[in-house]
């Protein structure tokens, strides 16, 4: 290709990068997309969702078959696990192709190489200058270490965990956020003894703590061991095994042996040596500072994605954000992202989703609060399914719903409802006159609703 001068470039090809660069093609404008990697799709689709689903959708079908006398069915299962990840490979390339076919369509063009951002704005790779009238900055982020600690055979982040050959019979793992539990989920699904460390109070620290409570339960019951309010003080690659040495506070040290040690304490900005400083961007610990309409510091650069200092690392997130800028770019106006509308979800076995404010966040703010709570073991499709959880509301007295927080079976399918009505501020008497179908989980969300309305159906 020529020098180029394009419409917008994008810089990364991630679900931020691709998202905007879809969305500005189709707005009419002449897109080129940079990637670093051989193939597009950046974290989400190579080394995050897409991957680490499709193993928990293994080990999923393991824990139906070691349960399956609780459904009338003799059967017996035992993990190949080299086929779990040809199957996990099988699905990704699946996505890639057609994520690649798609960026052809809509007639984007793919440069293969590490951009560095330059004046103008403009894009340097590989010796040529690709101009742009705007240039979108979507480099995404790498799974953070411990300070002194390097990725070894056993200790390793979920960018190994996806690729690791052999499935380990005993893990620690650092972190009871997002990552931390899917893994918890799939490594205990397939057998193994599983210990998670968690430095801040509880787990899923950043749910509701009703949530953490009820997941915490549901761990303990599956023989996963989970500490938290633990500081980890020591991890060694002992060569046929980890020790991990951990303390509570106000209790002695201890430590771990286990086969591997995954490490899953968040991830951090890809933000170095892209140009970016030197290009007038400014940084926020890493981070590249953006506006609410996601404009940087310089003229004409946009940031989206992980790589953006906006409140939430999320695939679905940077979907937003990159269609968001893409529309601004093509002079639509587009209002601020509420991202406490944005809904969370974890693929852990119980599953947690919410969206809208916990409890403590809207009395935080100011909130004059009512909660309810409800139970799935009511729910006749809970018992059939043999899952448990928990729904919980919090509404403003006399107001909208201010949020929707749940663990249970499939609860990151039926948070999609509670979205719409955070966002469209429902109150809770008018959700409650919907009635929902029966026997399904989605009951859970329509009988927290009657009994938050004050008529209760088949609870008191
Ligand atoms: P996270 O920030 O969600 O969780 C990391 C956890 O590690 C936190 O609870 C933190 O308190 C804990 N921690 C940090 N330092 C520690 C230490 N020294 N000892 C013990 N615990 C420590 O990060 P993550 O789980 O690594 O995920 C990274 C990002 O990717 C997050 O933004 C997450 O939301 C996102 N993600 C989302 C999904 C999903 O939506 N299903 C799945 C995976 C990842």
């Amino acid at each position: 290709m020529a020098e180029g001068t394009y419409d917008v470039v994008v810089l990364g090809s991630g679900t931020g990068g691709y998202a905007c660069a879809l969305r500005a093609a189709e707005l009419g404008k002449r897109v080129a997309v940079i990637e670093r990697d051989d193939r597009l799709g950046g974290t989400c689709l190579l080394r995050g969702c897409i991957p680490s689903k499709a193993l928990l959708e293994s080990a999923a079908v393991m824990d139906r078959i070691n349960r399956s006398e609780e459904w009338g069915i003799r059967a017996s299962g035992e993990v190949d696990w080299p086929k779990v990840l040809e199957a996990e490979r099988h699905i990704v390339e699946k996505k890639v192709a057609g994520l690649t076919g798609l960026i052809k369509a809509r007639k984007i063009d793919v440069v293969h190489g590490t951009g560095k951002l330059a004046a103008g704005p403009a894009v340097e790779i590989d010796g040529r200058t690709l101009r742009a009238a705007d240039v979108v900055l979507a480099t995404g982020s790498y799974p953070r270490l411990l300070p002194d600690l390097e990725v070894t055979d056993r200790i390793i982040t979920s960018d190994q965990a996806l690729v690791r050959e052999e499935l380990p019979a005993s893990v620690v793992i650092i972190g009871a956020g997002a990552i931390g539990l899917e893994f918890a989920t799939v490594y205990a699904s397939f057998g193994a003894k599983v210990t998670v460390l968690e430095a801040l109070p509880r787990i899923a620290p950043l749910e509701d703590e009703d949530l953490s409570r009820e997941a915490a339960r549901a761990f303990k019951k599956k023989g996963i061991e989970a500490f938290a309010g633990v500081k980890v003080t020591g991890v060694k690659d002992a060569g046929d095994h980890v020790e991990v040495t951990h303390e509570a506070e106000g209790k002695k040290s201890e430590t771990i042996t286990a086969d591997v040690c995954l490490v899953a304490v968040g991830r951090g900005p890809n933000s170095r040596g892209v140009g970016y400083e030197e290009s007038g961007i400014e940084l926020d610990r890493g981070y590249v500072k953006v506006d609410g309409q996601l404009q940087t510091t310089a003229a004409h650069v946009w940031a989206v994605g992980d790589v953006a200092a906006t409140p939430l690392q999320l695939a679905h997130s940077s979907f937003l954000e990159g269609m968001a800028v893409a529309e601004r770019i093509a002079g639509q106006e587009v209002p601020e992202i509420d991202y406490a509308g944005i809904p969370r979800v974890t693929f852990s076995s119980p599953e947690i989703s919410s969206v809208g404010l916990t409890e403590a966040q809207a009395k935080e703010r100011g909130h004059e609060v009512v909660t309810t709570k409800f139970n799935f073991q009511v729910l006749a499709k809970a018992n059939i399914v043999g899952e448990g959880g928990l729904v919980k509301v919090v509404a403003e007295k006399d107001g909208p719903v201010l949020g929707v927080h749940m663990v249970g079976p499939h609860v990151t399918e039926l948070i999609a409802e509670a979205t719409l009505m955070y966002n469209w501020e429902a109150w809770p008497a008018d959700v409650a006159r919907l009635i929902h179908p029966h026997p399904t989980l989605s009951e859970g969300i329509g009988e927290a609703f009657l009994s938050l309305a004050g008529k209760p159906l088949h609870t008191m």
